[in-house]
């Protein structure tokens, strides 16, 4: 058997920003992923957006996480030799006039509120500005895909990833000192699970709730539009490059495991024509789930009964901004019993037993 500190099973965002604060602590870490496409993380557009929804709500913590998340995602720019992270900012143009006077309350009320918004400055002529809006600096976009990639490639490097479906029921046994994958021939101090929304089939933390959204995406090409700031108006539209843009996102609560369906694309295109003069091709569908657990916050922490067996997930729709933040924070409490932030911390929040 192979031995190592930690055995993180699953490599979306969790996993990899989870893997990357332990090998930088210097631990013996094993990052094991079943490769599979049309994962949450591979889905998604990657949005780091401070201010969201009708209400205008600023993203929980977000001055922290946006600081913990820049940070992190240029370190692995600088190591990998890639560029990930692309702060373009974000524009938000008005629907209605009730977001037009939430915004003047918040902005004239509210000193965290006025430090993440500007005024508008022009937009392209393919872009019907309607009312007006507000611009979001500090709004940017992950490119997930490729840091999901750069950093497979270095942990190949380091013999740090193995390719597997593990079954958390069958292949591990755990056991006083740690846990066993006999099948892979690994054993290690703490398997840390970051199996997004797959875990709601993991027995060993059957006590998370999960309130998972399913959501639709478009890529589009707009040769006629060249705009960096990503363009939020009831849907977002985040410019990929060369024309390209990431159309989003549908929401439900219902069939999770539907894929892409036609309400979906024909909801999201009505939407950008809301706003977007002149026309568009579609040139890809997908659909994913968002791991949300109840409580809407992530969820982290070494399981009640068996301190072998972590977890970390609920990242829901803001992975690309919290997941560096949270990953710190469980690295320090799995190698230094750092205590948790009680609104993250599993055994707090969870039936688990
Ligand atoms: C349509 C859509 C749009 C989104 N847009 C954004 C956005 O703009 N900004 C943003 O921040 N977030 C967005 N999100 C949410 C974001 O994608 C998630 O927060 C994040 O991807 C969750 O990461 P995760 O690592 O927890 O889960 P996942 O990405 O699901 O990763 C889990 C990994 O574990 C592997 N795995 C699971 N079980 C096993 C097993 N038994 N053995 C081996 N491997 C296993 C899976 O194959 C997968 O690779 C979006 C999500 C969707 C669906």
């Amino acid at each position: 058997m192979t031995e190592f500190d930690e055995i993180i099973i699953g490599q979306g965002l969790a996993g990899t920003t989870l893997a990357w604060q332990l090998l930088d602590r210097g631990r013996r870490v094993l990052v094991i992923d079943r490769a599979e496409a049309g994962t949450s993380s591979r889905l998604a557009a990657g949005l780091i957006t401070p201010i969201t929804g009708q209400r205008l709500t600023v993203s929980w913590r977000f001055p922290e996480f946006h600081s913990a998340a820049v940070n992190f995602y240029r370190s692995i720019e600088a190591r990998t030799g890639s560029r990930l992270l692309h702060a373009d900012g974000a524009v938000r143009l008005w629907q209605n006039e009730r977001e037009t006077e939430v915004f003047a309350r918040r902005r004239a009320d509210e000193a965290g509120f006025a430090a993440l918004v500007a005024e508008l400055s022009p937009l392209p002529d393919a872009i019907s500005t309607g009312p007006g809006g507000f611009e979001m600096p500090s709004a940017a976009r992950l490119n997930v895909p490729l840091f999901l990639n750069v950093s497979r490639a270095e942990f190949q490097r380091h013999c740090a990833y193995c390719e597997a479906d593990v079954d958390p029921a069958d292949d591990l046994v755990v056991e006083p000192n740690g846990v066993g994958i006999s099948r892979l021939g690994v054993f290690g101090q703490t398997v840390v699970f970051c199996q997004g929304i797959a875990a709601t089939e993991n027995s060993w933390f059957r006590g998370v709730e999960f309130d998972a959204t399913r959501g639709e995406i478009l890529t589009v090409a707009i040769p006629q539009l060249t705009e960096r700031r990503t363009l939020h108006r009831g849907v977002w539209l985040a410019s990929l490059g060369d024309g390209r843009f990431r159309l989003g996102a549908t929401s439900r609560w219902d069939q999770l495991n539907e894929g892409p369906t036609e309400g979906g694309r024909d909801w999201l295109c009505t939407r950008l024509s809301e706003f977007l003069r002149g026309g568009f091709e579609i040139v890809g569908h997908d659909a994913g789930v968002r791991p949300i657990v109840k409580g809407r916050h992530p969820l982290l922490g070494r399981h009640p009964a068996l301190p072998q067996l972590a977890y970390f997930n609920g990242l829901g729709s803001k992975g690309s901004l919290q997941a560096p933040a949270m990953a710190a924070q469980l690295a320090a409490h799995l190698v230094d019993g750092t205590p948790l932030d009680p609104a993250v911390d599993l055994n707090l929040r969870t039936g688990c037993r």
